[in-house]
């Protein structure tokens, strides 16, 4: 027997191992410890056979085998493989990503016992005063003393000192202990609701009708409807016959959209347990989520992209909240897109997924048009809220201050009078985007990167935001020597410090990477603007999603010209679902809103399409375009991104990758630079495949991958392919 195994390498293949001697045969679907090289690896059994092609004694044993039982469950397991087959991948590669890095690592599947420290009977009777001059060991006391005990995992979590655990447990006043993980698997013997569900109106009513009709079956719904059109009243109206059926559901958010908020709601309509899977848990908590969800005792589970790949034995159901949002492409590895692979899930697993949106991506529109996809849409506000009112301002020949126009400024001021917020919208952190010498033209750039400096002032770096380099702000012009820098352009730092000076009596939050890189201060900030501390709000791209902020009555767009003119074919698609994220801050409860758009284009027909006409025709006009030209999602598309010190070096290797496609019904356009060809030191080039379907695209892509990896160019740059690429840039 012939133990086939696949290593989280980026080779296309298995890997043929014997059994050990002294251990049963692992089933496929186990993991086990195997010798690779000279290390060793862990990896997954995926068939056992009676032939292998190399020669005995060229082979070795496995290690050991780590699981009892599959730690995939056939699901996944036939996810895995339509996945690899899809994205082109090599199988380990993407069992290697579905897998809880605990388990990649080789820890048992199994719940392991929590380490925990209790007190001991002298730490009960123990006198706090007695620890006065200690005060880190009288704080884990007295926490203690009322608490009793204290997982491991929560001493740095809950700021304790390990300094202090060890001198309480060195003084006997607490002990080492453990406590077996209990789960809950009878939630679904009681179903109950946490609060009553509001009354549905027409177009919710028909949703919910037209989905719970098929309960049983694969389904795909577009739940489309703007912000504050009750999608989430919708979802929960539709868990509640799954949940009672003790069967269980996954619900997908944006990396953004994963609040405190948005978990509590799921939580107070339905008290079950409720699993949450986001990227700033550790590995622990992970694996322990994924070990309750398998175990069937979460009756919910809520996360992130990779929360897709949740082993639920029971599902009932997927929902994918912002469906078109970027955080569901994987941009690294195994670059996967999270939407399609929950699409796959939900047919293999035969349950309705539904997919909303307020702004559907054009795949799902395109999924519509041709039958696969059932259209549900939600055009009223649900509620009181009402609708707002759009303006685009022209800036040509305007003077602004700090990138605001005169009439911005009226608004701003209307609006903060009458005692609401406003939101300003700016995607381009730091104090201005670029540093110019007044007297010989000179503009800083990044020495590794086609790439301006951006100016940060308060820190007084410049930065590069492309490869990260930063180094102090020069005083002195580079190339003339002159001291008169100036910087052009702004950026939400500079325009924070004009309106703190322009209105030092409203409180101003700015939310960009840059205010926010500690731990937990996008959530303080976040409360400051719901308890109305910050009255105006400036933000990027992160300001503009998800949240929910009543008392913002105007929204003001600054600059969003660039993406106008972008080389992307997705650009256009990604302003307008902007625009209209934002448009939807304004006005969420009783107040009406209003929304200004600043550019230099205000007879681009787009941002006429869009302000006055909405989503939905601009979606049309735009997928129709697509359609004309072949593009995504009409057209099937893949990408080679190659990348080498000398240009010539990636140029060649994609000009002999292109060749290994001759004779395939393969439409190549490239290789050519992309956008920013120097990044971080790297040229960089790609070659754009084009097919007009599917199997096309499929087969040749199986035919050329293997002789393309073969090629002596291949070894002289980095390389990779992608499949459907949601960014060219
Ligand atoms: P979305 O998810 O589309 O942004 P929500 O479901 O969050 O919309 O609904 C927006 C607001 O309207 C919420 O406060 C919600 O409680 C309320 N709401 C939703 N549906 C109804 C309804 N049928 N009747 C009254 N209020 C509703
Ligand atoms: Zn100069
Ligand atoms: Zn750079």
């Amino acid at each position: 027997m012939y133990i086939q195994v696949a290593l989280p390498v980026p080779l296309r293949q298995l890997f043929s191992y014997l059994p050990a001697a002294d251990q049963p045969l692992p089933q496929p679907g186990c993991r086990v410890e195997v010798p690779f090289g000279r290390q060793s690896m862990v990896g997954v059994v995926v068939t056992i056979s009676d032939h292998s092609d190399l020669p005995d004694n060229k082979l070795k044993p496995i290690d050991r085998g780590l699981d009892p039982a599959p730690v995939l469950d056939d699901t996944l397991w036939q996810l895995s493989r339509l996945a690899a087959r899809y994205y082109c991948s090599p199988i380990g590669m993407v069992l290697n990503q579905l897998l809880p890095v605990k388990l990649r690592q080789g820890e048992s599947a199994q719940p392991q016992p929590i380490k925990l420290w209790q007190l001991t009977e002298a730490g009960r009777r123990a006198d706090l005063d007695g620890l006065k001059r200690a005060f880190q060991q009288q704080r884990l006391l007295a926490y203690l003393q009322t608490q009793t005990q204290i997982a491991d995992g929560d001493v740095s979590k809950l700021e304790f000192s390990r300094q202090a655990l060890k001198a309480l447990a060195d003084k006997g006043l607490i002990e080492a202990g453990e406590r077996a993980l209990s789960f809950d698997t009878d939630w679904h013997q009681q179903v109950t609701l946490g609060e009553t569900p509001q009354v549905l109106n027409r177009e919710q009513a028909v949703a919910v009708a037209a989905i719970s009709g098929d309960l049983d079956h694969f389904g795909a719904y577009l739940l489309e409807g703007v912000t504050g059109s009750g999608k989430t009243e919708v979802y929960l109206h539709l868990m509640e016959p799954i949940l009672r059926a003790g069967k269980t559901v996954l619900v997908l958010v944006p990396e953004i959209g994963l609040t405190p908020q948005t978990i509590e709601r799921f939580q107070r309509r339905f008290p079950v347990p409720v699993g949450v899977l986001h990227s700033a848990m550790n590995d622990n908590e992970r694996l322990q989520v994924w070990q309750q969800a398998q175990a069937g005792a979460l009756g919910i589970v809520l996360g992130t992209r990779s929360a897709l790949f949740t082993a639920m034995p029971k599902l009932g159901m997927i929902i994918i909240d912002e469906e078109h949002d970027a955080s569901f492409k994987q941009q690294e590895g195994f670059r996967y897109h999270g939407r399609d692979l929950a699409v796959m899930r939900a047919q293999l697993q035969q349950v309705p997924i539904i997919l909303g949106s307020a702004t559907p991506s054009m795949e799902s529109l395109y999924n519509v048009a041709s039958g696969k996809y059932k259209r549900l849409q939600l055009t009223a506000r649900a509620g009181v809220a009402q609708h707002v009112k759009q303006r685009i301002v022209d800036l040509r020949l305007q003077n602004l201050d700090a990138g605001l126009s005169r009439q911005l400024l009226e608004k701003m001021e209307q609006h903060l009078e009458a005692g609401n917020q406003v939101m300003l919208f700016l995607n381009r952190r730091g104090f201005a985007p670029a540093l110019l010498c007044h007297e010989c033209g000179h503009l800083h750039g990044c020495s590794r990167c086609d790439a301006f400096y951006t100016v940060h002032q308060g820190s007084g770096m410049v930065q590069c935001h492309h490869c990260g380099s930063q180094k102090r702000l020069p005083h002195q012009c580079h190339e003339c020597g002159s001291t008169q820098l100036f910087t052009q352009g702004v950026g939400t730092e500079q325009l924070e410090q004009a309106l703190v000076q322009r209105y030092p009596q409203y409180p101003v939050v700015r939310i960009d990477r840059d205010t926010t890189s500690r731990k937990g201060s996008l959530n303080q900030l976040l409360e400051k603007i719901r308890r109305g501390e910050a009255r105006i709000l400036i933000g990027t791209q992160m300001l503009a999603k998800g949240h929910h902020f009543p008392d913002v009555t105007l929204v003001g767009l600054l600059d969003v010209d660039g993406a106008l003119f972008s080389a992307d074919f997705r650009a256009s698609e990604r302003l307008a679902q902007l625009y209209i994220q934002v448009a939807g801050r304004a006005g969420r409860a009783s107040k009406p809103g209003e929304v200004i758009l600043q550019t230099h284009q205000p007879d681009h027909p787009l941002l006429h399409q869009l302000t006055t006409q909405g989503y939905g025709p601009f979606a049309d006009a735009a997928l129709k375009e697509r359609m004309d030209a072949m593009l995504p999602p009409a057209g099937q598309m893949a990408i080679i991104r190659a990348e080498a010190t000398y240009a010539n070096q990636a140029q060649q290797f994609l000009n002999d990758a292109n060749h290994c496609f001759d004779a395939l019904p393969i439409q190549r356009v490239g290789p050519m630079p992309a956008p920013m060809e120097r990044k971080a030191g790297k040229f960089r080039y790609h070659t754009l495949l084009l097919a007009n379907d599917r199997k096309h695209l499929q087969q040749a892509l199986e035919h050329a991958l293997p002789r393309i990896e073969q090629l002596p160019s291949a070894k002289r740059c980095r390389w990779h392919l992608e499949r459907d690429p949601q960014d060219l840039l």
